[in-house]
């Protein structure tokens, strides 16, 4: 590596995302937790009034129109919200925006992993925090994120990769008592059950040091089209939206499919009831072939792999020869267990016989 290379930049490793098979043809890819059903018919249908000639002009800068409705879509105003180029971006800008080098970064482990990445390059100290078997928030979260005086604290709900649920009381205690940011990354808030009530917004309200960041990529079935967006009090937001993002962050194509695909809410709802389904459906199924798993509000499941029949990495493996992508993790406690996305009842279907086969 060159010398002109920042030194925090030249010893880390760089995020190892999952596996994007070019061939996309024959495969069932339940690896990277993307929604198996199509965007909604609003989204094609803007696609294809989209003009040529817009690409000339730079786009709206705030992207007011998809803000308004994030904000309606909320219940909050479009101060408290602003649009980043996939939810990645906003956890990168939640980096550069409030913390400095050498000031600490938590995040209960394992979760997302692209959080030790982001820090890294923003050559922030790294303290991860334990999660044990069972997926509850560690004990010890809200003692070590004080101790650690930690600057940004990360919470996924629901948790990846166990799809565990934490209780808006949960984290309403968590941030009181957090000595600086807790972003709490909703990736998947989309798939939560209805009846549980889950209103997070409610949490801005009552803290302002609260940022709940969201993606267009899972539950709106746009994964390719990197939208997402950060929540919180206005004195956290507007210094990403007037300093730290690129000021044409989002492009007008982005926008455009955004506003399609988050106004056509009843299409969204049809989407994830029926991930709701397949994944009690695949719960199920795993279950009966041995598979135990923990209860997923999430749009994946993890399983846990009885290794006296076959290990997990080998399973993986054999899934793979098959076409058959699912996630394996190389970490102590996921390394007997695979993630795998929930599919179409076809895919499932698949998955699951190719389980079947592959164990007995
Ligand atoms: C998918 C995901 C994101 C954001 O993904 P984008 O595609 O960048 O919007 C953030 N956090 C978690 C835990 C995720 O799984």
């Amino acid at each position: 590596m060159s010398k002109l290379v920042r030194k925090n930049i030249a010893s880390m490793e760089g995020y190892s995302w999952g596996e994007q098979p070019k061939n996309n043809t024959n495969l069932i890819k339940l690896n990277t937790n993307e929604n198996p059903y199509p965007p909604s018919p609003l989204v094609i249908q803007a696609l294809q009034t989209l003009n040529a000639e817009e690409l000339r002009t730079y786009p709206d800068p705030l992207a007011d129109e998809l803000r308004a409705e994030v904000a309606k879509l909320n219940q909050i105003t479009d101060k408290n919200i602003v649009i980043t180029n996939g939810g990645d971006e906003g956890l990168r800008l939640s980096l550069t925006t409030f913390v400095d080098p050498g000031e600490n970064v938590c995040f209960a482990d394992p979760s997302y992993s692209l959080y030790p990445v982001l820090a890294a390059i923003q050559d922030a100290s790294i303290k991860p925090i334990a999660y044990s078997e069972g997926w509850e928030i560690p004990e010890a979260f809200s003692k070590e994120i004080n101790s650690h005086n930690a600057k940004m604290s990360y919470l996924v709900n629901p948790h990846a990769p166990s799809g565990n649920f934490y209780s808006l009381d949960t984290l309403d205690k968590i941030a009181q008592s957090a000595p600086g940011i807790l972003l709490i990354d909703e990736a998947y808030a989309d798939f939560i059950d209805p009846s549980l009530n889950y209103r997070s917004a409610d949490l801005l309200k009552k803290h302002d040091n609260v940022l709940i960041l969201r993606t267009f990529s899972k539950g709106y079935s746009l994964a390719d089209l990197r939208l997402g967006y950060l929540m919180g009090s206005e004195a956290l937001i507007s210094p990403i939206t007037s300093k730290t993002r690129d000021s044409y962050n989002i492009g007008s194509i982005q926008q455009k499919l955004g506003v399609a695909a988050i106004s056509d809410q009843e299409y969204s709802r049809k989407i994830w009831n029926q991930i709701r389904e397949n994944r009690t459906y695949l719960r199920n199924r795993l279950t009966a072939l041995g598979l135990n798993s923990h209860p997923s509000q999430s749009n994946f499941i993890l399983a846990e792999i009885d290794s006296q029949k076959v290990d997990a990495h080998s399973l993986y493996l054999s899934l793979k020869e098959e076409q058959i992508f699912v996630r394996y993790f190389q970490n102590e406690l996921l390394k007997n267990k695979l993630r795998i996305t929930v599919g179409t009842e076809e895919q499932n279907e698949s998955v699951i016989k190719a389980i079947e086969r592959i164990t007995q």
